[in-house]
């Protein structure tokens, strides 16, 4: 089988960003020029491809990774890097369709995607600006409740460090009046993107693993006992590979492409805020994010600015000026941040699916794929690059879990599809709107 890759951007360089202006980049870029062999080669460096080679490459494996663009160029160098514990969708749907035993394997996963962050962060040293702390926030007194009833299901469960807030002690986490309720995970956090991305490929290159940056994968042939991938100037014959593009994805003719749709969001930063008013408005200097359909979430950076996102657009982005969106939000929830400079504003995209659940599979019995994380993707990237390696290590126990799931495509075909999951979402911003 063949499949082509038709290109998928038009500039390899960073958006202009808060990450991209506050990363030091040493390392010297090399593109493929040539024909080479390799046992596992990764199309798409950022943290679902990085995570996979690095797991990999620790066990022996020789690794290449083809990446179109930059290092973290995808949504992993520019998101609001808040790694939160669990995944979407829910443990209750994995049981329904697979069993208990799934459902408790699903369960034991739960914090091991920040956990896997924080592995790789100090045995490797990276150094990313990671801090601990994420506040899930309830507009709404329903909301609040909901909130409340997850905090004590998750205490009876054991599952992570979870206390509910009500509205006096949320006052301890976030300098906003329009929250009622909350609750504070401890052992979720949140960090620089970008950073940890180009930290783990300086692990991967230490580890023997080797990355191409602005090589676009074009075509891909299954070959027997092999798969081949063109780039422009060269090709790689390697007996597995690994589908790390997210929301990038596009295997034309491939049912894949049409089990993910890309969605957009933007961030903005502001400058710098004196120490008072960081204080004032984050003052656990946690992250945050609200509970409702389409979230508004933010946080502080390590110079504290405050990055604020918001706003998501399905299958292609708003025609409005970037950053407006975000802002606008911003200043409802903190009017006092109503004369902070603004200095960067930005958009990614990532994928969701159609169920909400993250999507692992093999395309044949050589080509492997994990994404669709469905706005949870900084942990659970890290999550899905293990059990991918574990499947090509031949131990595919967890990894069928997910691979199990059933993929539906979204509905309304190539000119449908997008108009029709906008309705749906509309569906759910009305429920938000109607404080559900
Ligand atoms: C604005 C924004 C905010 C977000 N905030 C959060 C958050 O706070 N917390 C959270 O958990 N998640 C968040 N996410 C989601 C999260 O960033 C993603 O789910 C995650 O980074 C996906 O990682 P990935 O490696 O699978 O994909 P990506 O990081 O998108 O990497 C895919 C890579 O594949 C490359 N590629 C694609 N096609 C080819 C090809 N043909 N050849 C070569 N290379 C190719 C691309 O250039 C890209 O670098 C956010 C996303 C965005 C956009």
């Amino acid at each position: 089988m063949s499949w082509e890759i038709p290109p998928y951007h038009s500039d390899s360089s960073y958006p202009e960003s808060y990450y991209a202006n506050s990363v030091s980049n040493s390392r010297k870029s090399k593109t493929l020029k040539g024909s080479l062999e390799t046992d596992v080669c990764i199309i798409g460096a950022g943290f679902t491809g990085l995570s996979t080679a690095i797991f990999l490459a620790e066990r022996g494996f020789r690794i290449i990774v083809l990446e179109g663009a930059k290092i973290g160029w995808g949504a992993s160098g520019r998101n609001g890097g808040q790694a939160i514990n669990g995944f979407s969708g829910s443990i209750d749907s994995i049981r329904n369709l697979l069993g208990n035993g799934s459902a408790q394997l699903a369960h034991e996963m739960f914090e091991e995607g920040v956990r896997l962050i924080e592995y790789l962060m100090e045995k490797y040293a990276i150094e990313c600006d990671y801090k601990h702390g994420n506040l899930a926030l309830a507009l709404t007194a329903r909301q609040a409740r909901r909130l409340e009833r997850e905090v004590n299901e998750r205490q009876q469960k054991n599952q992570g460090d979870f206390a509910y807030l009500d509205q006096d002690s949320l006052a301890g986490h976030i300098g906003s009046q329009l929250y009622c309720g909350g609750y504070i995970d401890r052992k979720s956090g949140h960090l620089h993107p970008l950073k940890l991305a180009l930290g783990e490929a300086g692990v991967l290159e230490q580890l023997g693993g080797v990355i191409f940056e602005n090589t676009p994968a074009l075509a891909i042939n299954e070959l027997p006992g092999k798969v081949e991938i063109k780039v422009p100037e060269g090709r790689i014959c390697c007996s597995k590979l690994v589908l790390g593009c997210n929301g990038y994805l596009n295997l034309k003719g491939h049912r894949v492409s049409r089990q993910i749709l890309p969605v957009f969001s933007e961030i903005v930063a502001t400058e710098p805020l004196p120490d008072e008013l960081a204080r004032e408005v984050m003052p656990s200097d946690s992250s945050a994010f609200d509970v409702r359909f389409l979230p508004d979430y933010y946080r502080l950076s390590a110079d504290k600015r405050m990055l604020f996102g918001s706003s998501t657009d399905y299958g292609r982005p708003g025609k409005y000026q970037t950053g407006s969106r975000s802002l606008a939000r911003m200043h409802k929830v903190f009017p006092v941040l109503e004369n902070a400079g603004i200095d960067f504003a930005w958009r990614g995209k990532f994928a969701v699916t159609l169920n909400r659940l993250p999507q692992l599979g093999t395309i044949g019995s050589r080509i492997y794929y994990g994404h669709g994380y469905c706005g949870h993707g900084v942990n659970c990237s890290h999550l899905f690059g293990k059990l991918l390696s574990e499947a090509i290590e031949g131990n595919t126990e967890r990894f069928d879990i997910f691979a199990k799931m059933p993929q539906r495509k979204f509905p309304g075909g190539r000119h449908l599809r997008i108009p029709l999951t906008m309705v749906g979402a509309h569906f759910y911003q009305a429920r938000d709107w109607l404080g559900f």
